[in-house]
């Protein structure tokens, strides 16, 4: 479990450790079918469902995909990942700013995920509690965009800490923004030194083919 760095844990424990068991459980769903779930976080408009949208294209014809979507209100991003081609279900949160395990559990119950296929759920745009509630996913994946500032993961460390793979994207812009890659790299790996990164534009393409491989080379 991530703690804070002064040692407090600032939600309720009671919460934290439900939660826990409720991940272990799905992480067993995912296992028993060998599912591949990612747990996708990021801030609000980072670019994570049209990332979402392009991986279906690429992978479809190899892989069946299925999406939860996670938003505080609305159904659009499921009503774009429907169209791309993935059976999709949204959870909004309302008020609430994370997914957690019961909501994927629930979720699970509306949607048969099948066997062999690859989850990916977008969690709630935000990069403050979504680190603290694990999901049962197999790889936590942040993604950050350009257009932020090179400090986030110093400025969210416990994101950066819990997450597997870091998608660096919209870098179609960098020649328009003071966003330095070397030192995000720098920033992201004094917190976890095991992070990988993958530079991306799902608008051009770029870093698709890598990101589609680094999915389908997971062990399922
Ligand atoms: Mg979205
Ligand atoms: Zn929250």
């Amino acid at each position: 479990m991530v703690k804070w760095r002064n040692g407090e844990i600032p939600l309720n424990i009671d919460i934290l450790s439900e939660n826990n068991r409720l991940a272990e459980r799905n992480r067993g769903y995912f296992e028993g079918r060998q599912v591949v779930c990612l747990n996708l976080v990021s801030s609000p408009g980072s670019g994570k469902t049209t990332i979402l949208e392009k991986t279906i294209a690429s992978m479809i014809a190899r892989r069946k995909i299925f999406v939860i979507e996670g938003d505080q209100q609305t159904a659009r991003d499921a009503e774009r990942i429907e169209k791309s081609g993935a059976p999709a279900i949204q959870i909004n949160t309302g008020s609430g700013c994370h997914l957690d395990a019961n909501m994927i559990q629930l979720a699970l119950k509306k949607m048969e995920v099948t066997a062999g296929s690859v989850l990916f759920i977008e969690n709630v745009g935000n990069l403050v509690c979504p680190a603290m509630f694990d999901l049962g996913e197999e790889k936590r994946v942040v993604v950050i965009s350009v257009t932020e500032g090179d400090d986030k993961p110093l400025k969210y460390p416990y994101m950066f800490q819990s997450s597997h793979l870091c998608i660096i994207n919209k870098t179609d812009l960098l020649p328009y923004v003071d966003f330095n890659v070397e030192t995000v790299m720098a920033n992201a790996r004094q917190i976890n030194p095991t992070l990988e990164f993958l530079l991306m534009s799902a608008k051009t393409g770029e870093g698709m083919k890598q990101w589609v491989e680094w999915v389908e080379g997971l062990k399922d």
